[in-house]
């Protein structure tokens, strides 16, 4: 089976296409810059020919469509036609209280995700209209949606619920989602496999640091916690966003600035992070280089919040857990960032976390185990794979719709 995976941003739809026979990527890319001036395309195919073609794709629709002409495409594609392609996966940022699982895809699960768009106003609606596009190319191809909020859809009450009036719960689904949770997943099971341990024994934390970030508690295979709430603003510092503040502070400031609410959405989700407290950049990688190498004091303060707050968690979640048996690093920065992982983990010994700096040091964008010898946590690098999940977890729900039919 041949499993077209789609991540279909405001901007960009993410693309790679999996022979599921042995799970070899066929090819893959994204299209970045939709609607706006400078659109491209930019493929791998795999045997590492790359090619870059700009275009005007004025929609989802249209960037969908060049995939297609590239996957066919004598020079650069890899297979012969478009029917070659059994499936489509979807990554669907939302599924609210509903979808506790990944899901064939019918007009009633689109109508669903249509509710939702409340809920995830930045993603859900550019999901749809990959969905839709998809549909209007592929007609009937079946197509499965697979969330990132499902691993954590059985999180206990006392963790996604917030201490506001219960009603508000009931009216507007006002509780902790969390986000990132295929990556969460699949990071816990590879961690799981290098332990050679059934997931049932294990206590392992998740640390998905990218651009966003979250952290995850998983006990016995199932997110116990994250911290990634209503919204992705919510928890650890993050590139451009806050993470944790005084809710009340949002009311301090829309009186004093003056700001409209579209204003103080902008300012927590763009403004804030790395790049607003350093005002140097939202990328660690700069943000590193401006403390060792420039001696940058408001860089310095970005990395200290980023990292002591990260630590924080760490804390947080081995005490829920009740222990833990492995710290798991993961997404741009857990997988390259040495300095990072140090300084989170820094006099972690008494939680039994201890790191290798040698190993830590050269771990850079592959997997490792970074472990000291005398830690009792094991601590991995895992480069995260959320187009696989999505790849077997379409494959896996359209053999079972086939053999029902
Ligand atoms: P992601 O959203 O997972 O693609 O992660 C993107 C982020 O990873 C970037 O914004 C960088 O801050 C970070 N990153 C990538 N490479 C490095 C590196 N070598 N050191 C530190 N951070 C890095």
């Amino acid at each position: 089976m041949k499993v077209l995976v789609l991540n279909c941003g405001s901007s960009s739809v993410k693309y790679q296409l999996f022979n599921m026979e042995d799970r070899f990527v066929l090819a893959k890319g994204q299209v970045d810059r939709i609607g706006m001036k400078g659109a491209v395309l930019s493929h791998t195919r795999h045997d590492d020919h790359k090619v870059k073609m700009a275009g005007e794709i004025i929609d989802h629709q249209a960037a969908i469509e060049y995939i297609l002409a590239i996957l066919i495409s004598e020079n650069h594609g890899v297979i012969e036609e478009r029917e070659e392609i059994d499936a489509v996966g979807h990554r669907v940022v939302h599924g609210g209280e509903k979808f506790k699982d990944s899901v064939l895809i019918t007009r009633d699960v689109v109508d669903n995700l249509q509710e939702f768009i409340d809920l995830a106003p930045l993603h859900n609606p550019h999901n749809i209209k990959g969905i839709r596009a998809c549909h209007q190319l592929l007609a009937d191809v079946p197509m499965v949606a697979v969330f990132d909020t499902a691993f954590h859809s059985n999180m206990p009450d006392y963790a996604y619920l917030y201490g506001l009036p219960y009603i508000l719960y009931k009216r507007y689904s006002i509780r902790r989602y969390g986000f990132h949770g295929t990556s969460h997943y699949y990071v816990s099971r590879r961690a799981r496999d290098l332990m050679e341990q059934d997931m049932e024994d294990l206590k392992i934390i998740t640390c998905h640091l990218g651009n966003g970030c979250s952290i995850t508690a998983v006990d016995g295979g199932a997110s116990i916690d994250t911290s990634m709430g209503f919204t992705p603003v919510e928890g650890l510092l993050m590139g451009t966003r806050s993470g944790d503040i005084d809710p009340a502070l949002v009311l301090h400031l829309l009186a004093k600035e003056e700001l409209s609410v579209g204003d103080m959405n902008t300012l927590l989700n763009k403004h804030s992070g790395l790049q607003g407290v350093s005002g140097v950049s939202n990328d660690m990688r700069e943000i590193i280089d401006a403390v060792e190498e420039e001696g940058n004091e408001r860089a310095r303060i970005a990395l200290d919040i980023f990292t002591y707050r990260l630590k924080k968690y760490i804390g947080a979640y081995t005490a829920t857990l009740g222990g833990l048996d492995a710290l798991v690093f993961t997404g741009g920065i857990g997988e390259n960032s040495p300095e990072v992982r140090e300084r989170s983990t820094e006099g972690l010994g008494h939680l039994g976390i201890e790191i290798d700096q040698e190993k830590n040091y050269e771990t850079m964008g592959v997997e490792g185990d970074i472990t000291s010898e005398d830690a009792r946590v094991n601590t991995y690098v895992i480069p995260t794979n959320e187009e696989l999940v999505i790849a077997i977890d379409t494959e896996k729900i359209v053999k079972e719709e086939t053999e029902l039919a």
